[in-house]
This record gives structure tokens, sequence and C-alpha cells, in this order.
């Protein structure tokens, strides 16, 4: 019997080699992870640069507490904030940052009032729990944090009836991950923004799974040509390290001033020291072409190979979502035994999330054998 509490249902697989796309079990067996570790591995598993500067870091000193200077935050900080007016406070998980960004529009704001959407995930602390827009979450817990409204996604007209001098912030994901890879339009980006600025309500982005290059630009925000308040990342920011960061606009910096909030693990020299090489290569403009160029090459691929036998593929770069008629939990055990690695996203979405540094001929092997699974099994058909 596991020691472990059973919170996770596992797959009785065990990896313990990676690099790039390849990773391998304990048994030998070879696959081509196309789960990134759900979005984490970026740059793929190992990755040589990463490595070595993670190798470095650790030699020379590991941990001082934030009560210290640290020209390292200071220098990933100023790289993911690139040319804007913004301000970065580090933690270790994606629900770490929603949950910083929660505390910061409840304070800078005075009010309680939160609006976020249906089948969203944002984390799994009690603030972060509440602001999830599923019920599955919230069972068996009690009381959860007051204040929180969940509208129908992508509603622009719900919002605005919500809407109110009362909101302290509208909390979204440019793309809903965990609920399905749904994505949002343009037009409720551009339109929740601009409602939040006429109300007077802080506009919350959370890039914990879209950022770091995973729909071909730095944040997936950027698509919508928006500027939220505040945005979050996680996953992708250390390629396998814990880390994640809270990035709000400068005139937010006063409310979080010294003692307001903190994280003793927050920005820890390890962390730092493999975000500071993973920013230098996802933001690199030709790196995120190319994987702009890899995700629509592959969604063509997915279209001719399988698009008549599923309702609707979707995602942006290389954030796919293939929707099925059927349990997508059995197309990815199916895609297991063949050597590819896949998720869910609720029910019925086979999820695929590669490492953004793919290559060409292992979306083409991926391609065949999602192929091989949905069509010539007949798994999936509609
Ligand atoms: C994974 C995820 C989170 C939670 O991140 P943790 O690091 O597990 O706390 C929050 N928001 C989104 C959109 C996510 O995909």
């Amino acid at each position: 019997m596991s020691d472990l509490f059973p919170t996770y249902a596992k797959f009785p697989i065990e990896i313990v080699e990676g690099r790039g796309t390849v990773v391998k079990d304990a048994n030998g067996k070879e696959y081509l992870d196309f789960t990134s570790g759900i979005a984490v591995c970026n740059l793929g598993h190992c990755h040589e640069t990463v490595l070595a500067a993670v190798q470095k870091q650790l030699g020379q000193i590991w941990h001082t507490s934030n009560l210290f200077e640290s020209s390292i935050q200071e220098q990933v900080a100023t790289k993911l904030t690139a040319d804007a007016d913004r301000v970065v406070f580090f933690c270790n998980s994606g629900a770490e940052a929603n949950e910083a960004a929660l505390k910061l529009a409840k304070k800078h704001t005075g009010c309680d009032e939160i609006i976020t959407f249906q089948q969203s995930f944002h984390g799994r602390t009690i603030a972060t729990m509440t602001a999830t827009g599923q019920g599955k979450i919230h069972d068996g817990f009690g009381a959860l944090l007051p204040g929180f409204t969940y509208l129908p996604y992508n509603d622009l007209e719900a919002l605005e009836n919500t809407i109110s001098a009362k909101t302290a912030a509208v909390m979204l994901e440019v793309i809903q991950g965990e609920g399905g890879v749904l994505p949002a339009t343009t037009a409720f980006l551009v339109g929740a923004s601009e409602l939040c600025q006429k109300h007077g309500a802080l506009l919350i982005i959370d890039e914990v799974q879209t950022g770091i290059g995973r729909t071909g630009k730095r944040f997936a925000f950027e698509h919508a040509g928006i500027e939220p308040d505040i945005f979050t990342l996680a996953k992708g920011l250390g390629n396998g390290l814990p880390v994640g960061a809270m990035v709000g606009k400068s005139e937010l910096a006063a409310t979080f001033g010294p003692g307001v909030h903190g994280s003793t693990f927050g920005g820890n020299k390890i962390a730092m020291a493999a975000a500071d090489a993973v920013i230098d290569i996802v933001f690199d403009e030709a790196f995120l072409v190319d994987v702009t160029e890899k995700g629509a090459y592959f969604q063509q691929l997915l279209t001719e190979k399988v698009a008549a036998n599923v309702v609707e593929i979707r995602g942006e770069g290389l954030m796919l979502g293939i929707a099925l008629e059927s349990e997508a939990g059995e197309v990815v055990k199916a895609l297991q035994e063949l050597g590819l690695l896949t998720l869910t996203a609720g029910p019925n979405v086979l999820r695929i999330l590669p490492p953004l540094t793919v290559t060409k001929e292992e979306l083409k092997c991926a391609a065949n054998l999602i192929e091989s699974v949905l069509i010539k099994q007949e798994v999936g058909m509609k």
C-alpha cells in the first residue's frame, strides 16, 4: 500500500529519464511526451542551457531569504516585464501566484467582489479553489471565501450586467486549460478589459498554463492586444523547477508594501536561475514564431487526419484540444500503449501539450499515432 494521500489517480507508468520530447519509463519503454508535465517542461526535459544555469547556481548559493537583496530576482523581473511599467512578486506555484493576485486586488480596491468564469481553474488553496468555477472542486469543503460570482465564459453581456463599482477584480484564463482547452474570443477579452476600466475593477489574467510561449506569444493575452492589470505565471516559467510569479502594473506596487505579503521560498536562487535561462530562450521572437508555425502545422495535420471523426480541434500555438464524442481517458490509455503521452481536459477533451522545442518529425509521428487510435481503432468516433 502507498504511504501517499491518494489525491491523484496515477497512470501505472514511472518516467525515470528524459531528453527533449523523449522520456523513458522504468521498464525502458520510450514515449513522446506530449504533456510536458502539464505545460511545465516547455523546453523539453533536461534542456542543456537550463541545466547548466541551475548547476552553476547550485554550486554558488541556494537560498538566502527575501530579507536580502537578490540581483537574480531583479534580473528575471526585468526580463519578464520587458519594457512594460510593471513589477513582479515571486512565489512557488500557480495557486500561490493567483492567491497573491486576489489579495492584491482586494487590498488595492477595498472591495470583496470577484468575478470568475464557469469551467475555470485557478488552483487548490481556499481562495483559488473558490475562484475556480467548477462545483466538483468545491464539493465537501464547507464555506468558501465570500464574494465570488461565476459567469458563463465568453458571455460579455453577463459580465456587463454583473460588474459594478463593488467589483474588485475579474479573473480569467485566455484559454481555459483544465476546463477543456476552451479559448476566449478576442471580443470577450477586449470587452472584459474595457468593462474593468469603466468600473475601476482590476483585470487579472491567469497565464499559469498559457504563458511562457505556450500559445506562440510570451503571454496569451498579447494575442488580443490587451493590458491586464495583473497576470500570473507558473507552470512553464522554471521548466520543472517550482516557481510562480504575479506581475502587476507599477501603480499597484504601493499596495504590497513591506510586510503585507510574502513567501519564504519565493524567488529562491535555484528557481530564478532556471527562470532566467527559460526566459532568454522563449522570449526570442524567432523562437515564438517557430512555436506558432509548429502549432499551425500540427493543427493542419490533425485536421487532415481526424477532423471528420471528432467534434472539434481547437487551441492556439502548442496548446491544443481535440473534443471527442467519447471518453478522452480511453484515448489517452491507448496512446500510452503506442508510446505517446497525452492528457485529458474534462471528460471528453484530449489535451495535447508538447514541449515548445518539439520537432516537426515528432509532431508528424504523434499525429499518426492519434489518427491510428481515433480512426483505425474507432475510439472517439462520432
Ligand atoms: C495549473 C494551473 C493553476 C494551478 O497551478 P499550481 O502550480 O498547481 O498551483 C492555476 N491556474 C491555471 C490556469 C492552471 O493551469
